[in-house]
């Protein structure tokens, strides 16, 4: 297993100016010599060439939050793999439940930006979960817990399966996995440290099912409200092996707590 991961996903927010300031100030205060924990910084892309200068010589990395499923054409509007790694981007967010619930994207389009991404040498951020209602479907009903837990699972189970079916245990080595509860993010509710490691724990023995060899060595990170407040805990549950952080990481205060103490 990798070190911890904490990433930052800045959303739509922050000018140049802004992000230039931020990312600086991160920079500064982690140190170029920091590397108890991984520090990935992902910016909106035209924040990416600001935020890049800054994080030069650092250990953080760039990353771009999402990627299109063809490298060149006539797309208008999208972005490809080759663009971003010419930007400086070594990672990419993929399937936020933001880009599948408000601008519906499909299991579909993002295996293909998996595959089109890892093909460039991009690691990828695989961000999956499940909705408010799908949960609440879940547990509602007298069913025995098993059941419920698996129910839970299914939503998650069907998008990591989808997403991931068609690779090989060498494509798995570039891919981290994002357990985010679409009920949490942005939202101030985050999961319970048991609910976290129910699902960090299905989606473990998902992994090692489809992979034997590697599914052990993915990351899995939670990601949904994560604050300074809460970090203790969720970092307190073993499957937890970093965050995705939204909120949280436009401050530099908070983020620079949060990357402490997981790299601590
Ligand atoms: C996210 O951006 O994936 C996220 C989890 O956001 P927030 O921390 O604001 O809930």
């Amino acid at each position: 297993m990798g070190r911890k991961l904490v990433v930052g996903n800045w959303k739509m927010n922050l000018l140049q100016k802004e992000a230039k300031e931020l990312s600086c100030a991160i920079v500064d205060l982690i140190g170029k010599n920091y590397d108890n924990c991984e520090v990935v910084l992902v910016p909106p892309y035209t924040a990416l060439r600001e935020v890049g200068n800054c994080i030069s010589g650092s250990n953080i990395d760039l990353g771009a939050q999402n990627v299109f499923g063809k490298s060149r054409g006539a797309y208008t509007g999208e972005i490809s793999a080759p663009m971003l790694v010419d930007a400086g981007c070594k990672w990419v967010i993929i399937g936020h439940s933001e880009r599948r619930h408000l601008l519906g994207e499909t299991d579909e389009q993002i295996r293909k930006k998996i595959s089109l991404s890892i093909s460039y040498g991009l690691k990828v951020i695989l961000c999956v979960g499940e909705t408010e209602t799908q949960r609440e479907e879940a547990v509602s009903g007298s069913k025995d817990i098993s059941t419920k837990k698996r129910d839970i699972f299914s939503p998650i189970k069907t998008q990591i399966e989808n997403a991931l079916g068609a690779f090989d245990e060498q494509g798995l080595l570039d891919i981290v996995i994002a357990y985010e509860p679409v009920w949490a993010i942005g939202t101030g509710k985050n999961a319970t440290s048991l609910e976290i490691a129910e699902i960090h724990q299905c989606i473990r023995e998902l992994l090692v099912e489809m992979f034997p060899d590697s599914g052990n060595n993915v990351r899995i990170l939670y990601g949904g409200s994560v604050k300074t407040g809460n970090i203790s805990d969720i970092m307190s549950v073993d499957e937890v092996d970093g965050v995705l952080v939204g909120g949280a990481s436009l401050s530099v205060d908070s983020f620079f707590k949060i990357v402490k103490l997981i790299g601590s």
